[in-house]
């Protein structure tokens, strides 16, 4: 097994195999409006702690992995029963639900569901009880909607790992996949290093390289 994929590279293979390429293989982190906008709805959730409401604890930034995956990453808050001091977390929950925190109103994208039951799969293997379902709860509507975490999800979560690591073992210098000029592109903070409208098109892409070495 190659070193753990991060869990929220999982959610950019899903939006585009190619964004997911230039961070893991290039280290590209850019930011843009969309990304700023991310960390603040995160503001809270990464700050690691507890607290117990209406018999429920809330974990906040729990930590996670999978040995089996080669995954690990955070969740932004495990929803954990029986209530009380997080340390009885390490006895036995009966009871774990990941709620991930995501920009933009009440709506299913299949990359944010796949990131959830990526964490859902790590907290089963780490505490040994099924997680059925978790939520996403969409900072702009307030609003949670609840994930169901079906072997069709769970089967698209563990094909998307696996290629990540495909990816990583690739050899030593591995291919980013192409790019695919898409709607997506728009909002896409690696938009100005992937350059989709010329590099979606090999023939504009080499006019663009043999303009390049004349100058
Ligand atoms: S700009 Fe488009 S093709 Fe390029 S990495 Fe982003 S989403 Fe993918």
């Amino acid at each position: 097994m190659t070193e753990p994929i991060p869990l929220s590279l999982l959610n950019d293979h899903l939006y585009c195999p190619r964004r997911a390429a230039l961070k893991l293989i290039e280290g590209w982190r850019e930011s843009n409006e969309h990304t700023l906008r991310g960390d603040i709805v995160h503001e809270h959730t990464d700050q690691r702690g507890y607290e117990v409401r209406q018999g429920v604890t809330l974990l906040r930034a729990l930590p996670v992995f999978s040995e089996r995956l080669g995954l690990n990453g955070k969740c932004d808050i495990v929803e954990m029963e029986p209530a009380g001091h997080p340390s009885r977390v390490q006895l036995q929950p009966t009871s774990l639900f990941p709620v991930e925190f995501k920009l933009g109103r009440r709506r299913r994208w299949e990359n944010d569901d796949a990131q959830l039951c990526a964490q859902a799969l790590c907290l089963e293997e780490m505490f040994g009880i099924p997680v059925p379902r978790g939520a996403v709860f969409h900072a702009d509507s307030k609003r949670r909607r609840e994930v169901e975490f079906t072997p069709e999800l769970r089967r698209l979560t563990e094909e998307a790992i696996s290629e990540l690591h495909a990816l990583l073992t690739a050899g030593p210098e591995p291919s980013l996949p192409p790019a695919v000029l898409k709607n997506a592109c728009e909002e896409c903070s690696l938009y100005k290093v992937c350059l989709p409208q010329v590099t979606s098109q090999p023939a504009a892409l080499a006019q663009a390289s043999r303009a390049l070495f004349q100058t």
